[in-house]
């Protein structure tokens, strides 16, 4: 064996070690995909895999299929969410779903402002502030969605305008609640483009958000707080960002949708 290749096999090693210890969060967003037969194949194929006690994971379907997430996974530990909220209990709100909905189906996640919705819908930053404060009042844990797009990336704008979206994001929840939220940092040209940041890039920007959510909130908070990172993140790159420091999970869509990668995926987080 030629030394390339034994440093590569140690380096394998490090890693798998570990990974078998660091605890994350692997979120799949499944957006608007997937049909019935497909979601039935998908969760045969989960529900009685190991995947093993360390890490947490959460499927967010389209909501037409909560009902089979309910009744396949009652005595599984995946859990499984929503894409979206309405910031009302109920009401006149055509095409809306409230939060009573999500949790009649025993949903535990909803995530909130993602790029596409901000771009697509027009979510601004205080009606996403309402979403969050709707589901941490109702003990469903919002994965707020963070993330510049290519222009400001190229401006050097873009750590204000992500520590904008987290503080007016934020805006309506206490110090004490922060523990309840999930941040998910994605950059928007990387969503579902193939393209992701090498390791060390998602690494500085995970470091600075913490160390800005330290500053904002006091150390324990900021120190504790899941920030996931996302876009095209998939098998053959999800070992190598798990070492960036300050990544605690990864919110994933297209890689999510097959059970394959999707099992791959959490194989590799357990350092198998
Ligand atoms: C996403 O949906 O949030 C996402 C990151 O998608 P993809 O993994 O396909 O880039």
């Amino acid at each position: 064996m030629d030394k390339a290749n034994v440093k590569q096999m140690i380096r394998n090693e490090i890693v798998s070690s570990l990974l078998k210890t660091q605890k994350f969060l692997i979120v799949g967003n499944w957006k608007m995909n997937q049909t019935k037969h497909e979601v039935m194949s998908f969760l045969d194929a989960i529900v009685d895999y190991d995947f093993g006690n360390k890490n947490k994971l959460v499927i967010v379907p389209s909501n037409p299929y909560l009902y089979l997430f309910e009744d396949k996974l009652r005595y599984s530990k995946i859990l499984y969410g929503v894409q979206n909220v309405f910031p009302k209990n109920e009401g006149a709100f055509t095409g809306e779903l409230s939060i009573q909905m999500t949790k009649d189906f025993g949903c535990k996640y909803a995530i909130l402002g993602h790029s596409e919705r901000r771009t697509l819908f027009n979510e601004c930053d205080e009606f996403v502030s309402k979403k969050v404060r709707m589901c941490v009042q109702n003990q469903i844990i919002p994965i707020l969605c963070i993330g510049e797009n290519l222009e400001d990336r190229k401006n050097g704008n873009y750590k204000k305008f992500l520590t904008n979206q987290i503080k007016e994001g934020l805006s309506r929840i206490s110090g004490e609640e922060l523990k309840e939220v999930v941040i998910a940092y994605e950059p928007i040209w990387e969503i579902g483009t193939g393209e992701t940041e090498l390791p060390d890039q998602v690494e500085e920007i995970n470091m600075f958000l913490r160390k800005f959510i330290i500053k904002e909130y006091g150390n324990d908070k900021g120190k504790n707080i899941t920030l996931t990172y996302g876009g095209s993140v998939k098998p053959s790159n999800v070992g190598e960002l798990a070492l960036a420091q300050d990544v605690s999970g990864f919110l994933i869509g297209g890689a999510s949708l097959e059970s394959k990668t999707f099992k791959d995926i959490s194989d590799i987080l357990n350092g198998n």
